[in-house]
C-alpha cells in the first residue's frame, strides 16, 4: 500500500484549509471531504468577508451616480478588472469584459462576434473534450448562419490529437474553440500550439479557460489567444461573476449582443450610440458585490501563487491515482499525460450514481454523470462516470479518505 507523502514544506495546506469556513462542517456525523471542486469551489473567508463588507459598506449602483457612495462601489468594481487584467496577464482592462458565468462568456463571443464575422460554409473547428457551453452556443449559431462545425478526436487515454487538428484547418477555419483542461478527463491541452495553428490558417481562437484559470498560471499574451473565459465560481469567487478576455481590436469590432441600460452612450427613438469597450458589453446592473468579491478571490489565488497550486495539486493527482489504482474494480477514465487534479473513474458495473451514494454517505463529496460533456462521453462509450476534482485545500488524507470509501463500494457491490 502506497504512504501518503509528506507535505510541501512551502505549502501550508493545513492554513489553507483553515481559510475556508465550509471545509469545518460535518455531513452525517462525518467529516466532510469535498472534491468536487470543478463543479464549484468552495469560498475563502477573505471572499466571504469582502461580499459582506460590500453589502454593509459600499453598495450602490456603480457607473451612475455622482454620490459618494456610488463612486466607491464604482471603484472597487472597476479595480477587479484590473485584478483581472493582472491575472490574465491582458495588455489593457478594456479587453477585460465581465460577464455572469463561464456560458455566458461563450455566448457572448458566440452572438457578438460569430453571428458579425461568420457565414454560411465558414467553419468552427472544436474539440472532443468540450463542454456543452462551448458547444451549444456554436450549434445555435450553425442553425441561424449555416456554419459547418468540425471535431478534433481525441485518443483512448484522452490526449489531444494535434496531428489531427491540423488535418482539420484550412482557409475556410474561422474559428478554433477550444478548452484549456477538460472537465471531466483532466486533459491539458497544447493551446499554444492549438493557438499557433490556427493562427496560420487565419482563424480566431476561443479558449474555454474555466477548469484552468483556478489550476495553472495563465498568459493570454503569452498563449497569444484572441479570446480566454473564465468564470468566478471556480476560482473561489462568488458564483454569478467570469470574465471574457478579448484582443482589444477584436473587441472593437464587435457589435453590442445585450441591450439596455450601461452600454450605451447616447439613446433616442430613433438612434442608439453604443458606449466604448467592454462597457458596450455589459448591458445592465452587474453582479456588483460579486464581481468585488471576485477580487478578493483573486487576490487570494494569486497570494498562493499559481506555481505552487500547479505543484500542490499535481502531488494529489498523482496521490490519488495511485490509491485508486491498487483498487481491482477501479477502472481510470482519462489518463492523458498533461493533466491537472480532476481524476474521472469507475468502480467494476456499478452505477456511477450508486457509487456517489456510498461515497455521500462517507462524507465524500463527488459529482456523478455526464458532467456537462456528452459527447465526451459517448466517445468513451459511458453514460456516466464518477468525478473526484481537486482544489487549493485538498489534502493526502482526503485522497485516503477517497480511496477507503471506494473500497467499500467495490466490497459492498462485488
Ligand atoms: C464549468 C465549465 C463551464 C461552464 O461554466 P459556468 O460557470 O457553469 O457557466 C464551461 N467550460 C468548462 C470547461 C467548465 O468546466
Amino acid at each position: 500500500m502506497a504512504k501518503s507523502p509528506a507535505a510541501s514544506a512551502a505549502y501550508d495546506v493545513a492554513r489553507v484549509r483553515a481559510d475556508f469556513p465550509l471545509l469545518s462542517r460535518t455531513v452525517y456525523g462525518k467529516k466532510l471531504i469535498f472534491l468536487d471542486s470543478a463543479a464549484s469551489a468552495q469560498k475563502p473567508r477573505a471572499v466571504i468577508d469582502a461580499v459582506a463588507r460590500c453589502y454593509e459598506n459600499e453598495y450602490a449602483n456603480v457607473h451612475r451616480g455622482v454620490y459618494y457612495l456610488s463612486q466607491k462601489a464604482t471603484d472597487a468594481f472597476e479595480a477587479v478588472r484590473e485584478k483581472m487584467r493582472a491575472f490574465l496577464n491582458a495588455n489593457e482592462t478594456r479587453e477585460i469584459v465581465f460577464v455572469r458565468n463561464g456560458t455566458e462568456g461563450m455566448n457572448l463571443v458566440a452572438q457578438s462576434w460569430g453571428a458579425s464575422h461568420l457565414k454560411a460554409g465558414d467553419e468552427i473547428v472544436l474539440s472532443t473534450f468540450e463542454h456543452h457551453s462551448n458547444i451549444v452556443p456554436w450549434q445555435m449559431l450553425r442553425d441561424r448562419l449555416g456554419v459547418v462545425i468540425k471535431v478534433v478526436p481525441m485518443d483512448e487515454a484522452g490526449n489531444f490529437l494535434l496531428g489531427e487538428y491540423e488535418k482539420l484547418l484550412s482557409p475556410k477555419t474561422k474559428l478554433v474553440a477550444v478548452t484549456h483542461c477538460s472537465n471531466v478527463l483532466g486533459t491539458i491541452t497544447p493551446v499554444r500550439e492549438i493557438v499557433r495553428l490556427a493562427h496560420r490558417a487565419g482563424a480566431k481562437v476561443l479558449v474555454d479557460g474555466c477548469q484552468a484559470a483556478p489550476r495553472l498560471a495563465v498568459d493570454v499574451r503569452d498563449l497569444d489567444c484572441d479570446f480566454y473565459v473564465v468564470t468566478g465560481h471556480k476560482m473561489y469567487g462568488p458564483s454569478g461573476t467570469g470574465a471574457v478576455y478579448a484582443k482589444a481590436e477584436i473587441l472593437e469590432a464587435m457589435p453590442p449582443w445585450q441591450g439596455g441600460g450601461g452600454m450605451i452612450r447616447r439613446v433616442t427613438f430613433e438612434k442608439t450610440e453604443y458606449a466604448e469597450i467592454p462597457y458596450r458589453f455589459e448591458a445592465g446592473t452587474p453582479h456588483i458585490a460579486g464581481t468585488i468579491g471576485l477580487g478578493a478571490a483573486l487576490d487570494y489565488v494569486r497570494g498562493l501563487g499559481l506555481e505552487a497550486i500547479e505543484r500542490h495539486e499535481a502531488a494529489l493527482l498523482d496521490y490519488a491515482t495511485r490509491r485508486l489504482s491498487e483498487i481491482n474494480s477501479v477502472r481510470l477514465v482519462g489518463t492523458a499525460a498533461e493533466k491537472s487534479a480532476i481524476l474521472s473513474f469507475n468502480i467494476g458495473e456499478v452505477h456511477p450514481h450508486d457509487v456517489g451514494t456510498v461515497l455521500d454517505r462517507e462524507g465524500v463529496a463527488v459529482r456523478v454523470g455526464h458532467h456537462c460533456a456528452q459527447p465526451l462521453m459517448d466517445r468513451l462509450g459511458l453514460v456516466a462516470a464518477v468525478r473526484a476534482s481537486f482544489g487549493v485545500y485538498n489534502t493526502m488524507a482526503d485522497v485516503d479518505r477517497l480511496h477507503d470509501a471506494v473500497l467499500k463500494v467495490q466490497r459492498f457491490f462485488a
